[in-house]
């Protein structure tokens, strides 16, 4: 194997420390050679604890070190488009974290250039590479459950300490439970039922963790294009919810427990006239099959898991229910 990859971070951040590095450096032919940080004592102390060559305090800097052949955006959620365009201007392969963007013009703009550059671009949907997620998918292609009718999802949490910052104090970082758990929410159903979301209505509570205006819970309702009801439950405020997802259809219902989550774990049941199935399932790590798809793509063999019109759709899903809880009216998705 003699294809090799230097990625260059973009942003000192806590996902990058905590899973994409390590899944960056499972892949083979795959380092991480620089990190870009906009405090040069972070990003120093970032790279020395993560043993990083290569720490940077401008994105121009970055882009300029031709030990860098793709990118990985981490940063908050306002500098993904800017960081993005920048990445694929300089011909790098783009792997942003989602929201792809906080608005769909400058989502589009992010794939246009991308698309005119020549270069990868993927969005970092993890739970579309859960093995948990990619079963209830199969289970529902395969007919399992006959018509899928509803769906619940469960992804109310406890959002940790060390992350309440711009997701609950920062409008302008594009804050907020909607933009950071619904837009995922909107991915793994889109996955999962292989269906568009047309309408959204959604209500917020008042904010007991959240500052200002910020949403830090939500219920939604959304009308997928073939029909599917889907409801969901998204916090930052609630420790012992438990997360889980749930389709049902006219033959039968699949539940999966402790599903929506980072790690690899949880279990999925089909209910139907026969009983209970559980369903057997091999976990494996959902940022290196993220890794291992991106890396793929670069050598023309497929596609990144989710592409920038994943992106794309699951931040206009997202919008919809942010437009609906603010305006109390039910919201059409906006079409791609
Ligand atoms: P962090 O808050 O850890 O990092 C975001 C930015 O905050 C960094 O780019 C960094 O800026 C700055 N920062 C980090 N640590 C500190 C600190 N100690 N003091 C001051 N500033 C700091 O965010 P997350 O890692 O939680 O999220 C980053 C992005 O990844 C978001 O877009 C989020 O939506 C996404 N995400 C995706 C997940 C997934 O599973 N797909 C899971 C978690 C997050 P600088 O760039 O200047 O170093």
């Amino acid at each position: 194997m003699n294809h090799k990859t230097g990625w260059g971070l973009i942003g000192a951040s806590t996902i990058a420390r905590e899973w994409m590095i390590a899944a960056i450096r499972s892949q083979p032919g795959n380092a991480v050679a620089a990190v870009m940080s906009s405090d040069a004592a972070r990003g120093a102390a970032f790279a020395a604890a993560n043993d990083i060559t290569a720490s940077y305090t401008s994105i121009e800097e970055l882009l300029a070190d031709p030990a860098v052949d793709a990118v990985y955006i981490s940063t908050i959620n306002e500098l993904h488009a800017k960081q993005a365009i920048a990445a694929a201007a300089a011909g790098k392969h783009v792997l942003c974290e989602k929201p792809l963007a906080l608005t769909l013009p400058d989502a589009h703009a992010i794939i246009d250039a991308c698309r005119r550059a020549g270069v990868v671009l993927g969005t970092n949907h993890h739970l579309r590479n859960a093995a948990s997620h990619r079963a209830i998918r199969a289970l529902v292609q395969d007919g399992a459950i006959g018509q899928p009718l509803f769906a619940r999802v469960f992804h109310a949490v406890k959002l940790p300490e060390n992350l309440q910052g711009w997701r609950i104090n920062s409008p302008a970082a594009g804050a907020g439970v909607i933009l950071d758990i619904t837009v995922h929410d909107v991915d793994t159903l889109r996955f999962i039922l292989d269906a568009e979301p047309v309408e959204a209505i959604a209500m917020t509570p008042q904010a007991t963790l959240a500052a200002g205006a910020i949403e830090d819970g939500v219920m939604a309702v959304l009308r997928f294009g073939n029909g599917v009801l889907a409801q969901l439950h998204d916090a930052f405020t609630v420790e012992y919810a438990g997360t889980g997802i749930e389709i049902h259809g006219s033959a039968g219902s699949i539940v999966g427990r402790n599903v929506m989550t980072q790690q690899p774990v949880g279990e999925v049941v089909l209910r139907n006239g026969k009983g209970e199935q559980l369903i057997a399932i091999e976990h494996g790590n959902l940022y290196e099959r993220s890794l291992a798809a991106f890396d793929a793509a670069i050598r023309g063999a497929g596609a990144p898991a989710a592409s920038g019109a994943d992106g794309l759709r699951s931040l206009a899903g997202a919008l919809a229910v942010l437009e609906s809880a603010r305006s109390g009216c039910s919201v059409a998705v906006a079409a791609a």
